[in-house]
């Protein structure tokens, strides 16, 4: 009875086709962007919006700078803040404290566009990310080119991990770019070769900047590159628990509730929304639920709707010291450029570890969708945080690195019809949320060792003695459930999936098309049916104001 919802998350970052067979397609597209300054800027936003949907069956020497792990600095973890289980829901075992690693942060010191700096990665390495940002601020265009390992692959290239189909380690937010190791199949990537890796710095060197990099000109070192490197136990990976700064705008609502950081600290209804987040981490990933803290964050930010607030949102952990946490800031919308969004990752990866940068945490909009709905789509974005590319985007044909996720290539975001048919579908990084929930959500091996090699969370130092529980953190359960954005239960109906789809703002691929889609489905039955849904209390808000905006487009 359940029928597609569906969720457009986080679009990629910048949809340029890629690989080495058209480096030609670098320079001008970056000097474009930089030009183009906050314009750009704005596109590049509405390609990362992320989104909504469920569905009933239904989102870096002149002269290298070379670090060692020895010579880190290690920053300080914060000190310990007031501490509030989000939960009226206990969980119902305490995973036991376990030891967890020391935060591995190497300062590669003042870099150039078209630098390449060193890394020395230890053995034992789960992964490491890259951090590179400009001084100057403002429209510099910042990125990481490329990434080659001590044996001399290359990982990353033209921006985009091995395999991928578009690049993800540019500025898009901010003059600051963000790639991990890894988020390819790479096999030097997994886990990342012991010994020396390159990484070269790129952009378009921004005003007086260097300009194209593989021409070995250099700009001068207005830049800051940084590394994180998530280190495992004696055998690997042996979990690890996630810390959460919960960012809460002082009136935020959900339900009938008017919150702050001190109530929502013991609302049910945050609680479920966690426990859904931390459950599907757990059982998917292997990383246990850690610390959660309740933080205030400016009243202005109860309503996202334009790219300063977004910024804003993005860098909710302005001003605390940096440390190992997700900053997920809760909102009631997010609405730009007539697009809503469920959720927004700022990156693919984002800036793990780091407080108060544009890429340092994400956005989710709460409000009257369903509570493991909201849950999910906080995975899904964190997802995209940790270093995850949707498994298929609906433009270009272009997919994730992956080779062991598999890729719709019949996907349409003009017929609803089409997600059903995706082999991806489950998949928590599908572009679009199915309704797919519990143990029957799909988390491929290859996006497990990408969400383990992120260092925003805390490794356990030893192994188990016995890893009995390991073995659960597959993603073979057959069991599963079944959501719906609809408050009834019921399935949505084509338009309806059509318009939870789109919770994705891209403004020239993932957007949606009302005419195309009422020229495909009948436009005297498509205006019914948005007139329907958009005053339908069964829907959640965020999709009755796309049937609003749908319908002013068909009948102006
Ligand atoms: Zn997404």
């Amino acid at each position: 009875m359940c029928q597609d919802l569906t969720q457009c998350r986080v679009p990629p970052f910048t949809e340029r086709p890629s690989g080495p067979g058209n480096p030609g397609d670098l320079e001008p597209r970056v000097l474009a962007r930089g030009v183009l300054g906050r314009a750009a800027m704005k596109r590049a936003l509405l390609l990362v919006l992320a989104s909504l949907g469920v569905s009933a069956s239904a989102i870096a020497c002149s002269g290298a700078v070379e670090s060692t792990p020895a010579a880190a600095a290690v920053v300080p973890e914060a000190a310990p803040p007031v501490q509030r289980e989000a939960g009226v829901t206990p969980p119902e075992e305490k995973p036991p404290v376990r030891d967890v690693n020391a935060p591995l942060v190497i300062d590669l010191g003042k870099v150039a566009h078209g630098q390449d700096v060193t890394l020395k990665v230890p053995v034992g390495a789960l992964g490491f990310n890259v951090v590179v940002e400009s001084k100057n601020g403002g429209t510099d265009v910042v990125g990481i080119e490329r990434i080659t390992s001590p044996s001399g692959e290359v990982v990353h290239e033209l921006f985009t991990p091995k395999g991928g189909s578009h690049a993800t380690s540019e500025s898009s937010f901010g003059s600051i770019a963000s790639a991990s190791v890894p988020q390819s199949e790479a096999k030097s990537a997994n886990t990342p070769e012991p010994g020396t890796w390159t990484i070269r710095i790129g952009g378009a060197g921004g005003i007086g900047g260097g300009g194209d990099s593989d021409a070995g000109t250099l700009g001068p070192a207005t830049l800051h590159a940084e590394a994180r490197i998530q280190m495992g136990s004696t055998t690997g990976f042996a979990g690890g628990r996630l810390d959460v700064n919960v960012f809460v705008p002082t009136g935020v609502k959900l339900g009938n509730k008017t919150l702050d950081s001190e109530s929502a600290a013991t609302n049910e209804g945050i609680a479920s929304r966690l426990d859904t987040f931390f459950n599907a981490l757990s059982e998917h990933v292997g990383i246990d639920r850690g610390d959660v803290t309740f933080l205030p964050v400016k009243a202005q930010l109860k309503y996202v709707d334009d790219y300063d607030l977004l910024l804003e949102a993005f860098a909710a952990s302005t001003g605390r010291p940096d440390n190992q946490s997700l900053s997920i800031m809760l909102t009631n919308g997010i609405d730009l450029d007539g697009g809503g969004a469920w959720g927004i990752a700022p990156g693919i990866p984002g800036v793990p570890a780091r407080s108060g940068t544009p890429m340092s945490g994400i956005v989710l909009a709460i409000g009257d969708t369903p509570a493991v709905g909201d849950g999910l789509t906080m995975l899904h974005e964190a997802g995209h945080f940790f270093g995850l590319n949707h498994t298929t985007e609906f433009y270009g044909g272009y997919a994730d690195p992956l080779g062991d996720t598999p890729r719709c290539d019949d996907i349409s975001l003009d017929d609803p019809t089409s997600f059903q048919k995706c082999p991806d579908k489950k998949n928590v990084m599908f572009p679009a949320f199915y309704g797919t929930a519990g143990s029957a959500v799909v988390v491929s091996d290859a996006q497990r060792a990408v969400f383990r090699g992120s260092p925003i969370y805390k490794a356990y130092k030893d192994p188990l003695p016995a890893m009995s529980t390991m073995g659960a953190h597959t993603s073979k359960k057959a069991a599963g459930e079944r959501i719906t954005l609809a408050r009834s239960g019921r399935a949505l109906t084509p338009v309806e999936t059509w318009l939870s789809a789109s919770l994705c703002g891209h403004a020239s691929h993932g957007k949606l098309d009302p005419a195309a889609f009422a020229g495909a489905q009948g436009r005297p039955q498509t205006i019914d049916a948005l007139r329907a849904a958009a005053v339908d209390a069964d829907l959640p808000e965020v999709m009755r104001k796309k049937a609003s905006a749908a319908l002013r487009a068909l009948t102006p």
